[in-house]
């Protein structure tokens, strides 16, 4: 990989190059407020350049075998995982994630994703049909073409991972706009695709802004296809214009998860999962289960529970191993939160750990935010309702099933639910009533790119990851012979 240099280019076709204005924007490490690249940042032209590269990489590739493309990708899986290190450092250092979350979660899943559909590719098949009469009648799947991709910065290396495995699984060609508040590692795969030999033009990477770029890329009459992950406002603008175009989205969006524990589960495991969920990635996790429900018998031990682990986090300098929590992502991101936090006490719920205080703005000391906990809280406060994207937990009581499935289902969210139980039918029963396309049982956050992985009613529409990738990045077309 070639090392990060302070000037980070635009990826259209083989060319990693400026932008055609000569623009850009800078990128900066949250953990101290420095500059550490400035990025070209794309305009409606470069991405017009970029799909037609994009245009031409997909035939190049659709002609290859199926299994030179699993051999590609592959090969593009082993170049990540022996730059893992480098590539975990530069995601810590652009976005603030703990470097031990980086490398231990981030990069391990990246390299199975490429794995598992690398594995896929030679897995696509049609059908044959009972077709009346003298016919023939059969299916075949066929690549969309160019696949339009527009990620978040929360988890910037993955998500590029699981827009580009899919895509170029089903034969697609794919030009990915990254978040501008992360865009070094997403730049950094997209030289490490060109170095693996997946040819010129099948991964185009253009950072810039979302009303640009973006834009441009939803609107382009050549994008047959938009995966995007992100917010439900802008999805819901991004699925708008998709409508207007007719063309397929998938929308993986925000969350607002519940975690329900019934009385009958060990305290510790839950209080441990419910930390870990909850607080890695500082909050700024789209499943992270920001409602913890707890059965009143046990209510008091899981929250004294955890208070303890939320009062010994270690927040600190994300690229130390030993840091649990990070600085957020921007200081916008760290007054809104600090607004919730606000809101929280203004609507009464309890306080037990974190600071009303105001965040202050000193140079070098990044954007950092001290996780908070709530008790007591209810269905109606802003902090029960509302995605708030940081450090912050709240847990409400409840009593018996009946009560637990109501609030875990009053959300008009529908990303991530969990029930804690040590009884079988209960779990089973509760799962299959949880209104969330995620759903956890004794556990948390269990990925596979094998599975699905979606939202339902707010949190989006569509999965591109496990078999659903077939539907979801193909088109499927029936095709008629007469026998006679
Ligand atoms: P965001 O503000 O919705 O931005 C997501 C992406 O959309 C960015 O690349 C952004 O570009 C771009 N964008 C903004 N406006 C656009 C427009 N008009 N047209 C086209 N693109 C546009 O979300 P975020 O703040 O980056 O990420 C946090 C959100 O993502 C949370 O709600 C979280 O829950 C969700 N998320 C969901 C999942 C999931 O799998 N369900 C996973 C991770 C995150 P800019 O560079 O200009 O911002
Ligand atoms: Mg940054």
């Amino acid at each position: 990989m070639r090392a990060l240099t302070s000037h980070v280019p635009l990826i259209i076709g083989d060319q990693l190059a400026p932008a055609s204005t000569g623009a850009t924007f800078d990128s900066i490490n949250p953990a101290d407020g420095t500059v550490i690249a400035t990025v070209a940042e794309a305009t409606a032209d470069d991405v017009a350049r970029a799909v037609e590269a994009a245009r031409a990489g997909a035939k190049v590739w659709q002609r290859m075998r199926p299994s030179q493309r699993t051999r590609l990708l592959l090969r593009y899986a082993a170049l990540i995982e022996a730059n893992k290190e480098e590539l975990a450092e530069l995601q810590t250092r652009d976005m603030g994630k703990p470097i031990r979350e980086s490398l231990s979660i981030d990069l391990p899943i990246m390299v199975e994703t490429l794995e598992y559909f690398a594995g896929l590719v030679t897995k696509i098949e049609g059908r044959t049909t009972q077709a009346p009469g003298r016919f023939l009648n059969y299916t075949v799947r066929e690549p969309i073409g160019v696949v339009g991709a527009i990620t978040p910065w929360n988890f910037p290396a993955v998500q590029t991972i699981w827009k580009i495995a899919p895509a170029l699984a089903m034969g697609n060609a794919i030009v990915l706009k990254p978040a501008q508040l992360a865009p070094l590692v997403p730049v950094a795969l997209g030289e490490l695709a060109l170095e693996a030999g997946i040819p010129a033009g099948v991964v185009n990477v253009l950072p810039g802004r979302g009303s640009v770029a973006g834009n441009a890329l939803v609107r382009n009459a050549h994008v047959g296809k938009i995966t995007f992950t992100g917010s439900t406002e802008v999805g819901q603008e991004i699925g708008r214009m998709a409508a207007d175009r007719l063309i397929t989205t998938s929308l993986e969006l925000g969350g607002k998860s519940a975690l329900v524990a019934f009385s009958d589960a060990s305290p510790k495991t839950i209080a441990d999962v419910a930390f870990t969920a909850m607080y890695g990635n500082q909050g700024e996790t789209c499943t992270a289960p920001s409602r913890l429900l707890v059965e009143r018998p046990i209510y008091d031990e899981v929250v004294e529970l955890v208070k303890a682990r939320v009062e010994a986090a270690k927040v600190g300098d994300p690229l130390d191993p030993e840091t649990e929590i990070g600085p957020l992502i921007n200081a916008v991101q760290r007054d809104s939160v600090h607004s919730y936090v606000l809101s929280g006490v203004q609507e009464g719920a309890v306080l037990l750990s974190g600071s009303t205080e105001t965040p202050q703005d000193r140079p070098g000391q990044g954007f950092f935010y001290r996780p908070a906990l709530f008790g007591d809280v209810t269905a109606d406060m802003r902090i029960a309702r509302e995605e708030i994207f940081g450090p912050v937990l709240g847990v409400l009581p409840f009593e018996g099933e009946k009560q637990a499935l109501a609030l875990a289902n009053d959300t008009i969210y529908g990303l991530a639910a969990g029930v804690f139980t040590r009884d079988v039918g209960r779990a089973l029963r509760f799962a299959g009533t949880l209104d969330a396309g995620n759903v956890w049982i004794n556990s948390w956050g269990v990925l596979n790119p094998a599975s699905p992985y979606r939202g339902f009613r707010h949190s989006g529409h569509g999965s591109d990851l496990g078999q659903s990738a077939i539907e979801s990045f193909t088109k499927e077309k029936s095709i008629w012979a007469r026998l006679d």
